[in-house]
């Protein structure tokens, strides 16, 4: 159904010293309350329709009530939904909804209907917009809010605006997100190339020491497929909750990546080979040697045999694909490096290193994972955690500016958030679109401006 709204402006102007920029200033300006008011009419307008509608039954046949008047049932015990599609019109209600949106708050008046079948008195407006008993803000204003914050920047989004949010309100818009229900379709195994997984430290409530775990896949393309961001979460937690998201019985030989962390040596050994990251090998090492009695000095010239056995590894470019003519020199200098280990391991219990000798003993079986791997498949995988802690450091950012004091449910959350916003942009996207619930049902066009 077709309308207009007609919009009259009135402007002063100092003739002759006016400029361009204080014109374009107040413009501006006036944005924000403009949207707000045409916001205002369109709402009133259907209000009155849909009134109109329910109220003249002698006119109106019951296809054009389609989508309108639903009500509960005066009484009902179960709550269920009354037939009645005709009411008389009751006036308004004393007290406005207050709805917060983008433009700034509304203050809407609502209209009352009492439904003629059962009596019960309701809003068809409120009913009509699917807006539930509690809300006070729109899903565009919570989308802008949530955005904000991400890019930590949500003081500039509320000042100069009629936007009435605090802190906790904010916090309360991220714990209160589905997010955590969404993003949970199956991963395959076989189109990534690792996962990895680490932790890091986050303040919480009260001062509180939290730890912020997640686990991000890396698809044969090179790109990050999160797969779970968990406050406070035992491993043994994460990884039931992960593993329910991986699609395959059948384990698949990627390499899991992680550093060092305790509770991780077993994580998803059905799915994956654990692979401790090998920056951290040459760290472990020293601080073996160190229990053994050696000082830096000591250790040194075995924890750089260490980091060079290791390092054999190829290119820096993590997701290359290597060619088939550089495989024979990766596996000689991969058994080599294998059996120096071996008898570096011997030379150690010679010496008495007993600590020395059982770390390098624990490690050396997966030292070498990504180097199977690739001899197996071709495929490289990323050696290191560092993507994952440059995830972290971005993730860290954020939280310490806003984030500081939340809750368990809220860090995690927007952790969520801020790893699908970065890394897989579409679906992000894709899930505000569903959320909004934008189907071509309105649209609005500027039709002329004269003076
Ligand atoms: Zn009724």
């Amino acid at each position: 159904m077709e309308q207009q709204i007609h919009i009259t402006l009135r402007y002063n102007m100092a003739t002759g010293k006016v400029n361009l920029n204080e014109i374009v200033y107040q413009l501006k300006e006036i944005r924000d309350t403009l949207m707000l008011q045409i916001l205002e009419h369109i709402l009133k307008a259907y209000d009155d329709l849909i009134a109109e509608r329910l109220n003249r039954t002698d006119i109106y046949p019951s296809k054009e009530r389609k989508g309108l008047g639903r009500h509960i049932r005066k009484g009902d015990p179960d709550d269920h939904f009354c037939r009645g599609r005709k009411v008389v019109k009751r006036g308004y209600r004393k007290k406005h909804r207050k709805i917060s949106t983008i433009f700034g708050d509304l203050s809407l008046p609502i209209r009352e209907v009492e439904c003629v079948n059962c009596g019960a008195r309701y809003s068809p407006l409120l009913s009509a917009l699917k807006l539930g008993r509690y809300t006070h803000k729109e899903t565009n204003l919570e989308h802008e809010i949530i955005e904000a914050v991400i890019d930590t920047n949500y003081r500039r989004l509320i000042d100069g605006r009629s936007i009435d949010i605090s802190l906790g309100g904010i916090h309360n818009i991220v714990v209160g997100s589905d997010i955590d229900d969404t993003f949970q379709e199956p991963v395959s195994t076989e189109d990534l190339s690792a996962i990895l997984a680490d932790a890091t430290g986050v303040k919480e409530y009260k001062g509180f020491k939290g730890e912020l775990r997640s686990v991000i896949g890396i698809t044969k393309e090179g790109r990050v497929e999160p797969l779970g961001c968990f406050t406070n979460t035992s491993w043994p937690e994460i990884e039931s909750v992960i593993k329910k998201r991986i699609k395959e019985a059948q384990p698949y030989n990627i390499p899991f990546i992680y550093d060092g962390e305790p509770g991780l040596d077993d994580f998803l050994s059905d799915v994956a080979e654990s692979q401790r990251c090998t920056w951290h090998g040459p760290r472990g090492l020293y601080h073996a040697l160190w229990q053994d009695g050696l000082k830096k000095k000591e250790s040194q010239p075995d924890t750089d045999t260490i980091k060079e056995l290791i390092g054999i590894e190829l290119p820096e470019d993590d997701f290359e694909i290597l060619k088939e003519k550089d495989k024979e020199t990766v596996k000689s200098k991969y058994e080599a490096s294998k059996s120096e280990i071996k008898e570096l391991i011997k030379t150690f219990y010679q010496k008495g290193y007993k600590h020395g000798a059982s770390y390098l003993e624990h490690i050396s079986d997966r030292l070498f994972t990504h180097i199977e791997l690739w001899l197996k498949t071709g495929i490289i995988a990323p050696k290191t955690t560092s993507l994952l802690e440059r995830v972290f450091r971005e993730i860290g950012r954020r939280l310490k500016r806003i984030a500081w004091g939340w809750s368990d449910t809220a860090v995690t959350n927007i952790s969520k958030m801020i790893m699908i916003r970065q890394y897989s942009r579409e679906k992000w996207e894709e899930y505000w679109k569903e959320k909004l619930g934008i189907k071509g049902y309105f649209d609005i066009e500027i039709e002329s401006i004269s003076s």
